[in-house]
């Protein structure tokens, strides 16, 4: 297919483009959960949409279904700091994530967790997907 399709194809049809954009997400994390680290099943509003919150990436985070159940409708850093699994470094990462600082939030994210490797393989191309987003 030649490049200029595939851009046709995603402004044609917005739900692949939503679906390209939930896997750019879980890539992010190496499709760990962001608050507890165990495999991210679904994409969790930091700031839930009944408050406001925009489906934006600064505003959604792999999360595994439990968590992501659990936090409900809660501020996330409130929630999280109450977690058996807390982790300063998580809470730094996911507030550098809402801030937009990608590149900071994985690298905290990294230093948490040291079975990171396989998604730092892929961490260069992932972010130059994201800028041309
Ligand atoms: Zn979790």
């Amino acid at each position: 297919m030649h490049i200029n399709d595939a851009v046709f194809l995603e402004d044609l049809c917005p739900k692949f483009r939503f679906r390209q954009w939930r896997k750019s997400i879980h890539r992010f994390t190496g499709k760990s959960c962001i608050y507890c680290g165990k495999p991210s099943e679904s994409i969790d509003h930091v700031l839930p949409r009944s408050q406001g919150g925009l489906s934006t990436t600064e505003n959604c985070v792999p999360a595994c279904l439990s968590c992501n159940g659990d936090k409900s409708d809660e501020n996330a850093l409130y929630w999280y700091r109450r977690q058996k699994f807390y982790d300063p470094r998580r809470a730094m990462a996911i507030r550098a994530w809402l801030e937009g600082d990608l590149r900071l939030a994985i690298r905290l994210l990294q230093w948490a967790n040291p079975n990171f490797k396989i998604a730092n393989k892929n961490y260069e191309k992932d972010e130059s997907e994201y800028n041309a987003a």
